[in-house]
């Protein structure tokens, strides 16, 4: 059985301020049988670990870089991320893919540098909404998965993200059906690349456009196993009830 998470994408949203709404997150999901990770802005990593320490709540950052050190000028590598006390990062979101151009390779790369730090990566995969619309979806898809997942992946080293990009920040989601044809299709290629222990213990989180009101319909998809929330999830109230509706 795959893990089931509850991760919130803050994108690039708060500030320290924003650290009281961990601390209500804490409070009330003292204990959780599933995982809860938030992945705030950078400079907000290590506070962010520090005060959720010995809670239930994990931090992860919202991207790194592929190499160890060097000259990058304003990037962060994997390790530096586990230096701050965070556990996931997420590698390959659509907006990246888009903005600076991302690669599937690039994106494999990050997935590698982050295992290799001890991270869980949460690699996401989604089609445009052209895509869908010429009947795409699964071609992009199995595409993305095969050349963004790394050789060797295991459910502690990569948990895997569908967002179809329509429904990021949109409040248009697909239909239940739509998601359990995504989320199926990619757990019978997890398993047939990884064999069907792994395959069938890798987490496959829905994101776009979840939040309380709908939670409960997409977690009710066998492979869904959880959720990767934007917008829902900078405000603790708005959060929790995603959490509760995967208990
Ligand atoms: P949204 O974003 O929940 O605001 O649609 C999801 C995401 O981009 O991870």
């Amino acid at each position: 059985m795959a893990k089931k998470i509850a991760a919130g994408n803050w994108k690039m949203n708060g500030t320290s301020a924003s650290l009281s709404e961990l601390e209500t997150l804490t409070k009330s999901h003292s204990t959780c049988d599933c995982a809860i990770v938030i992945c705030p802005p950078a400079p907000l990593l290590f506070r962010a670990a520090n005060l959720t320490q010995d809670s239930a709540i994990n931090i992860g950052a919202q991207d790194c870089h592929t190499d160890q050190s060097g000259a990058f000028t304003g990037d962060v590598a994997a390790h530096m991320i586990a230096d701050t006390g965070a556990s996931y990062v997420i590698v390959g979101h659509s907006e990246r893919r888009e903005a600076y151009a991302e690669r599937n390779r690039d994106v494999r790369n990050k997935a590698e540098a982050a295992r290799d730090a001890g991270l869980t990566a949460i690699v996401c995969l989604g089609e445009s909404l052209e895509d869908r619309e010429a009947d795409n979806t699964l071609d992009i898809i199995g595409g993305q998965l095969a050349g963004s997942v790394p050789n060797g992946a295991t459910a502690d080293t990569v948990v895997i993200a569908y967002e179809p990009i329509w429904a990021i920040g949109t409040g248009k989601v697909p239909t239940l059906d739509q998601i359990i044809q995504v989320h199926d299709f990619i757990r019978g290629e997890l398993c047939a690349r990884f064999g069907t222990e792994t395959g069938n213990q890798i987490s496959l989180l829905y994101g776009g456009s979840v939040k309380a009101s709908n939670a409960a319909e997409i977690f009710k998809a066998k492979n869904v196993d959880g959720a990767l929330v934007g917008g829902a999830s900078l405000q603790a109230s708005d959060f929790s009830p995603i959490i509760d509706a995967l208990n």
